[in-house]
C-alpha cells in the first residue's frame, strides 16, 4: 500500500466526486437576480445575482483511479482467516473465520449494505455467526446487525456503549437525527443544489431495528473460539464507549475509528467533546501490542509491523501534541480564539497523508478540547448576561446607515472571496430582521463556496446544510 493510497479516506469521496461534478453543472445552471427593495427610509434598491459554485481542480486533491478503486465494493483477504468488506457503505465490516464459527466486527449503517456484504461472505464460508462485536455505538457501525443475527449469536460491546446509545438514540433522538443530517449536508435538500453523484452513505436503517448487546463489559473481555483468542479492550477515543479487538495468534488489531487515514475528528462541531486524552492513551496501547495487521472501520488496512508502528506513532503524537498545546493555551490565559490560531500539528507530521485534515480539523479539535476542559464564560464580563442578538444587530444596522449598506459591502467582499466576513455581515442583517431575504441569499452563496473549497468532508456537509437552510428561510431555490 503506497502512502498515496493510504491517504484516501472513503468518506471524503463524496466531497471529491461532488467537486468534480460541480464543475460540470456550473455552465448549465442559470440564476435569476434577487432584488431587494428599500426596507427603511434612506435605503436604496439592490439587485444581486448569485455567483456559480466554484470549480475545483480535482487532480490537485486526488488521483481519479484511486477514487474509483476506493468506491468499489470489495471483500479483501487480510490474512488466511480475516476479511475486510469496504466500499459498500460508509462503515466497513470485518469477518474472522474460526473452526467453530464466525466473528463479525461492526455492521455498517445500512441493512441493505450488510446484506450485500453477508452474501459475499457466504461465498467464502458457511460457518455460523457466533459473535458480532461493536467497536462503538456510532450508526455506521451498528445498523446492519439484524442481517448477521442467527440462532445463538452473541453481540458484544462495552457497558458504556449501552449508555451511549440510550442517550444518543433515545434521550437525544431528535437532536441526533437533525445534527447528523446537518453534518452530512442533507438538511432542507429541496433547497440544495443537486449533485448528480452517488454517495457512499447508504442511509441509516432506522433506530427501531437496533440490536442491543447481549454481552457487555467494563474494562476487558476475552473469549476463545476455534483456537483463536479474541481480546477486547475498552479504549476510549472517538467515543467514550469505544473498544478494540486484538487477536494475538494473528497479531491483528481491529481498531474501529481510533485510526483512519485522515487527521482524526477529535471534536465534531455539534456533539459533545470527545475524550482526546483517552484517544492518545488508547493509541499507546495499540502501539504496545505491535500489530502486524491494523484493520480500521474506515479506509484501507495497514500491513507490516513497522508500517503499523510508524502510522500509529505519528497519529498518537499528533493527537497528544494538539491536546497538550491546547492545555498550555488554557493555562496561559489564552482565549479559545487565540488558542485556535496558535495550536499546530508538529511540522514533521503535518504533511503526512494520513494526517491531512480531510475529516477532522485541528482548529475544531482545539475548540472541542478547550470546551471540554473549561466552562462557558470567558471572564470578560460581556458574556455573563448578554442581550438577545437582535438587539445588538439592530443597533449595528442603524449605525451603518441601513441594511442595504451592509449588504452592498457583503456583495463586494464576496467578489473578493472574503466569504467568512460576508456571512458574518449577513448575520447582522438577518439577526436585525429575520425576514430579510437578500441577506440570506448572499449568505447562502458564500456558504456554498465555502463548502466546495473547504477541503474537508464535514465542512462540506455543514456549509451545504447551512446554505440550504438560508435559502429555505428566504424561499429561494437554487
Ligand atoms: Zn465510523
Amino acid at each position: 500500500m503506497t502512502w498515496k493510497a493510504l491517504a484516501i479516506v472513503q468518506f471524503i469521496l463524496t466531497l471529491l466526486l461532488a467537486t468534480a461534478l460541480a464543475a460540470q453543472y456550473v455552465s448549465v445552471s442559470s440564476v435569476s437576480p434577487v432584488v431587494r427593495e428599500p426596507a427603511a427610509p434612506g435605503e436604496s434598491t439592490l439587485a444581486y445575482t448569485p455567483p456559480p459554485p466554484p470549480k475545483i481542480a480535482l487532480e490537485s486533491l486526488m488521483d481519479l483511479s484511486e477514487l474509483k478503486k476506493a468506491m468499489t465494493p470489495k471483500v479483501e483477504r487480510i490474512s488466511e482467516d480475516i476479511f475486510l468488506a469496504s466500499g459498500f457503505a460508509l462503515g466497513s465490516v470485518q469477518m474472522v473465520i474460526t473452526d467453530e464459527g464466525l466473528v463479525i466486527i461492526d455492521t455498517t449503517e445500512s441493512e441493505e449494505a450488510a446484506r450485500e456484504i453477508f452474501e459475499k461472505f457466504r461465498e467464502i464460508t458457511d460457518q455460523p455467526v457466533r459473535y458480532v462485536i461493536y467497536t462503538h455505538g456510532h450508526l455506521d457501525h451498528v445498523c446492519g446487525t439484524p442481517v448477521f443475527m442467527e440462532e445463538g449469536t452473541e453481540v458484544v460491546a462495552t457497558r458504556d456503549l449501552v449508555r451511549f446509545m440510550e442517550r444518543d438514540f433515545k434521550e437525544l433522538h431528535d437532536f441526533h437525527v437533525r445534527s447528523r443530517k446537518n453534518q452530512s449536508g442533507s438538511l432542507a435538500p429541496e433547497y440544495s443544489r443537486k449533485l448528480p453523484m452517488k454517495s457512499m452513505f447508504r442511509g441509516v436503517s432506522g433506530f427501531d431495528n437496533l440490536v442491543w448487546p447481549t454481552i457487555t463489559f467494563d474494562r476487558e473481555y476475552s473469549f476463545v473460539l476455534g483456537g483463536k483468542t479474541f481480546e477486547l479492550f475498552h479504549t476510549s477515543g472517538e467515543t467514550p464507549d469505544h473498544l478494540m479487538v486484538w487477536i494475538p495468534e494473528e497479531r491483528a488489531l481491529f481498531c474501529g475509528d481510533l485510526y483512519y487515514a485522515s487527521f482524526p475528528n477529535l471534536s465534531t462541531p455539534m456533539l459533545e467533546p470527545r475524550p482526546v486524552k483517552g484517544w492518545a492513551e488508547s493509541l499507546d496501547r495499540m502501539i504496545a501490542l505491535e500489530p502486524v495487521h491494523l484493520i480500521p472501520g474506515h479506509t484501507p488496512a495497514v500491513a507490516g509491523v513497522n508500517e503499523v508502528r510508524r502510522v500509529l506513532t505519528h497519529y498518537r503524537t499528533a493527537i497528544r501534541s494538539v491536546y497538550e498545546q491546547t492545555v498550555e493555551c488554557i493555562n496561559q490565559g489564552e482565549t479559545v480564539e487565540q488558542a485556535v490560531r496558535s495550536v499546530r500539528v508538529p511540522e514533521d507530521l503535518a504533511g503526512l497523508p494520513y494526517l491531512r485534515e480531510l475529516y477532522g480539523r485541528v482548529d475544531w479539535s482545539v475548540r472541542g478540547i478547550y470546551r471540554g476542559l473549561t466552562g462557558w464564560y470567558d471572564g470578560r464580563g460581556t458574556g455573563l448576561a448578554p442581550l438577545p442578538p437582535g438587539h445588538h444587530a439592530r443597533e449595528m444596522v442603524a449605525l451603518a446607515g441601513g441594511a442595504d449598506k451592509i449588504l452592498a459591502r457583503a456583495i463586494e467582499l464576496q467578489k473578493n472571496g472574503e466569504h467568512q466576513l460576508v456571512i458574518e455581515l449577513c448575520d447582522v442583517v438577518i439577526e436585525a430582521n429575520p425576514g430579510d431575504e437578500l441577506s440570506r441569499v448572499i449568505k447562502a452563496a458564500s456558504l456554498e463556496n465555502m463548502a466546495f473549497t473547504g477541503g474537508n468532508l464535514n465542512m462540506f456537509g455543514f456549509y451545504r446544510s447551512a446554505a440550504a437552510l438560508e435559502r429555505q428561510a428566504a424561499g429561494v431555490k437554487p
